[in-house]
């Protein structure tokens, strides 16, 4: 009776870990899934959306001229771009989910709470990573405003370089019109002319959009506005002193008519 009893449980503790082992399994494997569906980095993508933003989308403006989706510049190219537009920055410290309204303490918990949440949002559809444009764009050079002293590597430069200008003539074929022309020979000045080993070719030297500083502008108004009440203050001032003299002078002028008396 007791050893039937014991082989009993044997067998329920067997059933027991053996389910907690599918368990982790079952586990292992989704989790495997979810890491291995996205290999495109958020940050770097990030990076790339504003170097685009800041040094090529100026000059597409100003030249009216409409991207074509196929061109791997083209924001709707962003795997990320719906999920960035939803997030909110509240405050130093707040960042806020645009599509649940849950709050974070910094951003990147937010982007761990969007791979989380809103993993069926993300763009993949086309399978297009701008992150992976990093090497023709300089991510680099943007995200480290100290760039390490490293050697130039040959290989890389030519590889990049040759990115670099299948973007440009992807994007902006030179065929299509005179629009199309100088913006591939932007393109070309701006990103592709410093992946060079020789010389110390600086990227983006066309510019790009300029910000007015809301800092500055604050400041500005604030001095003229202080700058008047500080001349009416020199001006009274002034003023009083000069009364104050003729004063003075009337006495010293009284006492030396009195004096030889
Ligand atoms: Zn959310």
């Amino acid at each position: 009776m007791a050893r039937t009893n014991v082989s009993a449980c044997k067998l329920v503790f067997i059933l027991i870990s053996l389910q907690s082992m599918i368990q982790v399994f079952a586990n292992l494997q989704s989790s495997e899934e979810h890491t291995h569906e996205i290999h495109c980095s958020r940050e770097r993508s990030r990076t790339a959306y504003k170097i685009i933003e800041q040094y090529l989308m100026p000059f597409v403006e100003q030249e009216n001229y409409q991207m074509s989706p196929k061109c791997k510049l083209h924001p709707g190219n962003d795997i990320f771009r719906d999920q960035e537009e939803h997030k909110i920055h509240v405050d130093v410290n707040e960042w806020r989910c645009g599509y649940c309204k849950k709050s974070f303490r910094a951003e990147k918990f937010l982007d761990q709470h969007f791979d989380n949440r809103h993993y069926n949002l993300l763009n993949v559809s086309h399978n297009n990573c701008l992150a992976d444009l990093c090497g023709a764009l300089h991510c680099d050079h943007v995200a480290n405003s100290v760039v390490p002293k490293t050697k130039c590597n040959p290989a890389a430069a030519a590889r990049n370089r040759h990115l670099c200008e299948s973007l440009a003539d992807s994007c902006f074929p030179v065929h299509q019109g005179p629009s199309a022309s100088r913006l591939h020979e932007l393109f070309l000045r701006q990103f592709c002319d410093a992946h060079t080993c020789a010389g110390s070719v600086k990227p983006f030297v066309r510019g790009g959009r300029k910000h007015t500083n809301i800092f500055y502008l604050a400041i500005s108004i604030l001095i003229l506005m202080l700058l008047p009440i500080f001349y009416l203050i020199v001006f009274l001032y002034q003023r009083e002193m000069r009364k104050g003299t003729q004063v003075l002078r009337r006495i010293s002028k009284q006492s030396l008519k009195k004096k030889p008396s």
